[in-house]
């Protein structure tokens, strides 16, 4: 499979009647693709994917779902936001390989970073080989697996939200405050819940919730050590909202994962939106962002509005548009 041909996957949900957004853009100038299924008013969720350049099948994993949920309709009130690739330019690599770098140079520093190796399967990391799993504002720089300079993985960057597709993440979440975020990765079959610094309060909301993902998926539920600036943390440090990493695929799988164990990772997730958002219902009143959000929904319709109007291409304002309440906190 080519990087077009992964695209085209997302773009062919439009013959679907599926409308197409960009939630921003990344360091290349790719859309963040992104669409949207159920109701603008009501509770909302974020379900997002391939932040890590190798785990393209949970892009694939996003499609699926999508599909299934579209035609047999959503029986749970709210809306579910899917993004399915937060790290295009890293995801072209790992599927076209080195010589799709956009010029020599971008090349031989792309080499650098991945042990002098021309082999990108196992590449993680955008195109300036941040790791943007942790280059989010939640305690940058203090994973025990950072490191602090351009590496194929585990580099933090060189200041938090650094990278345009970090950003393009942050605007959009702040824009649509969803109750509850999934961040699919793989591999491992198991469920990040928590962060450090969460209130005990929060702490035991996430890990009820996180059971009853666990439950339906079968994976392992566990709190998260030792791991920073990630999109998950972030959720839960900035907005106090329950947030997942959930790991898709069994350990024992090399990266990435084949597309032939798409239909059993499928299976394990079918019904994961869903849930989620029904879960984000049930604990709505336990959730801080969820009083905002319902104060927004008429303004989040008018822009939803004009925004599907303009066609996902055409709208490229998006990510600049922020939440007035959090502006302060986020402007970089
Ligand atoms: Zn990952």
């Amino acid at each position: 499979m080519t990087y077009q041909e992964l695209v085209q996957k997302i773009v062919d949900l439009q013959n679907d009647g599926l409308e197409l957004f960009n939630a921003g853009k990344s360091v290349l100038g790719k859309n963040l693709l992104g669409t949207h299924l159920g109701s603008y008013e009501g509770n909302q969720i974020v379900i997002q994917g391939c932040i890590h350049a190798r785990e393209y099948i949970t892009t694939l994993l996003m499609i699926e779902q999508v599909k299934y949920l579209h035609s047999q309709g959503l029986n749970v009130s709210g809306g579910i936001y899917f993004l399915f690739m937060t790290d295009p330019d890293g995801v072209e690599i790992v599927l076209d390989g080195i010589n799709s770098a956009p010029c020599e140079i971008t090349k031989q520093y792309l080499i650098l970073g991945n042990n002098n190796s021309t082999n990108f399967s196992q590449y993680k990391a955008n195109i300036n080989q941040v790791d943007l799993n942790t280059n989010f504002d939640a305690d940058w720089g203090q994973g025990t697996q950072n490191v602090f300079c351009p590496n194929s993985e585990n580099f933090c960057g060189f200041y938090p939200e650094s990278e345009r597709e970090v950003q393009g993440l942050v605007n959009f979440t702040l824009k649509n405050r969803p109750l509850l975020t999934i961040s699919y990765h793989s591999k491992g079959e198991v469920i990040y819940y928590g962060f450090q610094g969460e209130s005990a309060e929060n702490l035991e909301r996430d890990r009820q919730i996180g059971t009853r993902l666990s439950e339906e998926t079968g994976y392992q539920l566990i709190l998260t050590e030792n791991s920073t600036g990630g999109y998950k943390d972030w959720c839960i440090r900035k907005l106090q909202i329950p947030a997942y990493t959930i790991e898709v695929g069994r350990s024992e799988l090399p990266h990435p994962i084949g597309i032939e164990y798409l239909p059993e990772i499928f299976e394990q997730n079918r019904y994961v939106p869903e849930l989620a958002l029904g879960l984000a219902n049930e604990y709505a009143s336990q959730i801080k962002s969820a009083k905002i959000v319902n104060i927004n929904t008429k303004e989040r319709k008018i822009k939803n509005d004009s925004y599907a109007r303009s066609g996902f291409n055409g709208a490229k304002s998006f990510q600049n548009r922020r939440s007035t309440s959090w502006s302060s906190n986020h402007q970089k």
